[in-house]
């Protein structure tokens, strides 16, 4: 094989949508280091796959992988990666993919490198970016010693709208698993409460990040929604603190938007939190540090304290 092989996500025949993601970063890769692309997928084929530009899907089909387990998924994917020897495997960075793919990983004496969000390739050598500290510093990473090399893919970091079609030869391979070698067993699975505001109808959303320091803070954004009539969003912490609820969070692990206008108080910018919004027509930011992520994505940018910017604007809108 000696390309690049995505392993994909897949729940009852459907992708995962960040499958598509990591999929497209595979598809980027392998144009700039001139590498074959393919993909993987457990349990079941998902038709829509043969549509993009692929040297080939592997479906590995077997009784023991139609529920995931860490382990039957890992001992499975470790038998394609022997067979093939793919010089690069991409995740998507879900919640699936942490739990078994460094056991995968290291089963082959090799690390993970994870959470990846963007990347270049310099002298035909493939630099991986990732972030620490909660974003606060990018760390680039290359790999050394012998392929296969490891990394997964975080939400937001690369377009789905941006995967080539094409075609793709679907290849089953039946792995040799055992019952003995699956010691656990999947209970059910975690399902998330129906939605009872639907973000993605809004015309105008104020959304609200950390900034805002605490609960009792909320109503001086809340008066501006009111006054343009806007929906309330939050950035993940405010909804993790239980701030707002869990609905109204916007970004990879939130809902996607795209009102005419977005207007985010106290948010810094992160890539999970611009995956959700950048889709909007326009985007006003108001935060105090100049060097936010967010203003490079805002359209209009208020640099200040949101605890004198935003009680000014209401004043001036109730005028
Ligand atoms: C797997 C995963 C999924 C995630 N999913 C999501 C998601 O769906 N949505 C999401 O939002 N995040 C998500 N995150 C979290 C994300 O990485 C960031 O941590 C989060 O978006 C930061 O929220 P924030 O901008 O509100 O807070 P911070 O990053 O703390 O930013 C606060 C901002 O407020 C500004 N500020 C502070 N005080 C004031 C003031 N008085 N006036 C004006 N500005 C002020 C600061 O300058 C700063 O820019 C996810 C992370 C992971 C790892």
């Amino acid at each position: 094989m000696s390309g690049i092989l995505a392993v994909l996500e897949q729940r009852d025949g459907k992708l995962h949508k960040m499958s598509l993601e990591a999929l497209a970063a595979a598809q980027e890769f392998g144009g700039e280091m001139g590498l074959p692309v393919f993909a993987a997928l457990l349990g079941a084929e998902v038709e829509s796959l043969s549509g993009y530009k692929l040297e080939k899907v592997h479906v590995l089909e077997h009784e023991l992988l139609k529920e995931y387990t860490a382990d039957g998924y890992a001992i499975a994917l470790r038998q394609l990666i022997e067979k093939h020897g793919p010089k690069f495997v991409l995740f998507p960075h879900t919640y699936q993919v942490r739990d078994f793919a460094p056991k995968l990983a290291t089963s082959l004496g090799r690390v993970l490198v994870s959470d990846v969000v963007g990347h270049r390739v310099e002298n035909g050598t493939l630099v991986l970016v990732r972030q620490l500290f909660q974003g606060k510093i990018n760390a680039d990473v290359r790999f050394e010693g012998e392929a296969p090399y490891f990394a997964s893919i975080q939400a937001g970091a690369f377009r789905a709208d941006k995967l080539e079609a094409g075609t793709a030869v679907v290849e089953k391979m039946t792995p040799a698993l055992t019952a003995a070698q699956i010691p656990t067993k999947p209970l059910e699975l975690f399902r998330e409460s129906a939605r009872a505001v639907d973000l993605s109808a809004a015309e105008i959303i104020v959304s609200v990040g950390r900034g805002i320091r605490e609960a009792e803070n909320i109503p001086v954004v809340q008066k501006l929604a009111e006054a343009l009539g806007a929906e309330l969003a939050a950035s993940r912490p405010i909804c993790d603190n239980g701030w707002l609820p869990m609905e109204r969070q916007v970004g990879s692990s939130g809902q996607t938007v795209a009102p005419k206008m977005y207007v985010a108080v106290g948010i810094s910018g992160a890539i999970q939190h611009l995956v959700g919004m950048k889709g909007a027509k326009i985007i006003v930011a108001i935060n105090k540090d100049p060097e936010a992520p967010i203003f490079e994505v805002a359209d209009y940018g208020i640099l200040g304290d949101l605890f004198q910017v935003v009680p000014a604007i209401v004043e001036e809108l109730k005028k």
